[in-house]
């Protein structure tokens, strides 16, 4: 059995997962980001050591959001977590004497859908994960690339266009600021202000369920952007497959549409059928699943 750990910035979401990937039993608790990350760390061994009593674990995986260097030793950056340079895995491995291993969440959710899900059987694909950031992965050749520093493959900081509204890592125009749940929400949000509409957007899904013209408008933005950012990665990659995952993707058809109304345009010489473009097959349960796995990738 293998046990992999999902550190989001509101919940840890973890289970018990088979060699064939399915989740045996999983459980979760809220992150409490204000209490610094001992207190979070020791909260996972707790509960780390009380799953030990049930299940002979092989090996823990962990998914962070945010940076984690080349050899998953070193969690160099989570901006939502505030943890800088922390050595998550050692931690856990010490207290817990189980080897662990720490990867980057976009990673680890293109890992699961490679092994168990929508790019299986792919030696090329692409993942973007769509939600309150962007995170990007790639696995090429069959591997995860990782890049000189194991920061590569940040495809929510690409540049796609012209944006007034500064992106979280300083730069202007990144596809993060405008195909974020963030920038959903701003972007429908000034649309309506400006048309004196009463509306408050609470969320990207809320646009994405809308049928308004506002709504429609944003969806068509977001698909715009995207097809802008997949036609650059599908011109560098030539992948076989590019995944949609996140929150985002839980708009399914919706998604997928806009991006096919504009993709076409985006793809200079390249066959749009040379390519598939599908939605993630497993959502929320793809951290758990993904991490389960990494002691397979990093071994
Ligand atoms: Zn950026």
């Amino acid at each position: 059995m293998r046990l992999g750990i999902d550190i989001g910035g509101t919940t840890i979401k973890y289970g018990i997962v088979s060699n064939e990937g399915k989740i045996i039993e999983s459980f979760s608790f809220d992150t409490k980001v204000n209490d610094g990350y001992l207190l979070i760390v020791n909260n996972i061994i707790s509960q780390v050591l009380i799953i030990k009593e049930k299940y002979k674990i092989d090996s823990i995986g962990i998914g962070v959001p945010g940076i984690v260097d080349k050899n998953g030793e070193i969690v160099k950056n989570c901006p939502n977590l505030f943890w800088k340079n922390v050595t998550l895995g050692k931690d856990i491995e010490f207290k817990t004497g189980i080897k662990t291993y720490v990867e980057n969440d976009a990673n680890i959710a293109l890992l699961a859908e490679h092994a168990f899900g929508n790019a299986k059987g792919y030696s090329d694909v692409i993942m973007l994960t769509l939600g309150t950031g962007v995170g990007g992965a790639a696995i090429v050749d069959g591997k995860l690339l990782k890049g000189s520093r194991g920061y590569g493959t940040e495809f929510g900081h690409i540049y796609v266009g012209e944006n007034k509204n500064r992106c979280n890592c300083g730069k202007y125009g990144c596809l993060e600021s405008f195909v974020s749940a963030t920038g959903i929400i701003r972007y429908a949000q000034n649309l309506y202000d400006k048309n004196q509409i009463s509306t408050r957007v609470k969320s990207a899904k809320q646009i994405f369920e809308s049928e308004d013209t506002i709504s429609k408008k944003a969806i068509e933005r977001v698909g715009y952007y995207l097809a802008v950012g997949i036609g650059n990665l599908i011109q560098c990659f030539n992948p076989e497959c590019v995944i949609i995952g996140g929150g985002l993707s839980g708009a399914k058809d919706k998604l997928l549409n806009s991006i096919e109304r504009n993709i076409s345009s985006q793809l200079g010489f390249f066959n749009k059928n040379d390519v598939e473009i599908a939605i993630a097959k497993w959502g929320n349960r793809a951290g758990i699943i993904g991490a389960s796995i990494l002691s397979e990738y990093r071994n």
